[in-house]
């Protein structure tokens, strides 16, 4: 059974006092309505990957978005998936919605001219027409950018968001430079805006709804790859369906695209380059943790096959 994928957010502050109760009632109403994944909740308001029946993940949306009290729903980004890419509905309570460590920078919070935000479209005729004469990076993590990103990004080849401010710092850009920036969904771009503002710099654009949205309005043009994605399905290819090629490699957690057959169970797998290349090259030619435990205490011993979850 085919279900609806919808990704969303919204920054507005609630009293912290109220998270606790507000989780309660959404793992009710979840339930209730056969809806999975995760919101992250805070004080400055939500972030959340959901799926289920399109008009049931919508009443969910709807219910969040009221108790963070805003009228109108906010801007969705839909997508479809054969099954539910999540297992179960969570919620997580943190200080941030995205990770920054500076919840001094809400966008409620600053003035912020809301132009900084360009259209899918307006951000495709940018990178056509003026390439030459702006900078533009991605704010996402290594793993992230290495299996796909815009033809001519500066890759930080940050870790985490958390070092992308002094990543900025270093570039030395001047205050009038152009600069556009982009992360998966948007959102970590709304941060990493004001960090720029903060700093000075006044001509910094976002793109809005970030890769996913760019590709559903311009597949196979400025982004090249697939677009990574933080559930089940590691990432979309560009047309948004889930991915064919890659996998999440057992052994580290980072995207994969080598298959392999376990030396231990013969059971095929897919793993990352970094594992494959590693020295202990036999270790990692497995399909699993289990499957390399007892391949490296007993090296040469087959055992069973491994139930794999893709
Ligand atoms: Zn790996
Ligand atoms: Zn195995």
């Amino acid at each position: 059974m085919a279900v609806d994928v919808a990704t969303a957010y919204v920054f507005n502050f609630v009293d912290e006092s109220q998270l606790g109760e507000i989780e309660k009632t959404l793992e009710e109403l979840a339930q209730s309505l056969d809806v999975r994944g995760i919101i992250i909740l805070a004080h400055e308001g939500y972030n959340t990957t959901l799926s289920g029946k399109k008009e049931n993940v919508l009443k969910l949306l709807t219910h969040i978005t009221q108790v963070f009290g805003q009228e109108e729903l906010p801007f969705i980004k839909w997508s479809q998936n054969d099954k539910h890419p999540f297992r179960r509905f969570t919620t997580k309570v943190r200080q941030e919605i995205v990770t920054t460590t500076r919840p001094d920078l809400n966008p409620q919070n600053l003035q912020m001219d809301y132009r900084s935000h360009l259209s899918p479209k307006e951000w495709h005729e940018t990178l056509v027409n003026e390439k030459d004469d702006i900078f533009l990076v991605d704010t996402r993590n290594w793993y992230e950018t290495q299996i796909g990103t815009f033809k001519g990004a500066v890759d930080p080849k940050i870790d985490e968001f958390t070092e992308f401010p002094e990543f900025i710092e270093k570039q030395n850009l001047p205050k009038d430079k152009k600069i556009l920036m982009f992360c998966t969904g948007g959102i970590r771009c709304e941060k990493g805006i004001l960090d720029f503002k903060a700093k000075g710099y006044e001509n910094v654009y976002q793109l809005e709804g970030g890769i996913l949205n760019y590709l559903k309005e311009f597949p196979n043009q400025e982004f090249d790859g697939e677009c990574f994605v933080f559930d089940h399905r590691v990432s979309v290819d560009q047309n948004l369906e889930p991915s064919s090629q890659y996998g999440l490699c057992p052994h580290c957690g980072q995207p994969g695209d080598v298959q392999i057959e376990c030396s231990r169970c013969d059971g095929e797998a897919i793993i990352c380059k970094d594992c494959r290349s590693k020295e202990s090259e036999s270790l990692h030619e497995t399909c699993s943790k289990n499957c390399a435990y007892h391949w490296e205490q007993r090296p040469g011993i087959k055992g069973p096959r491994q139930k794999l979850n893709y």
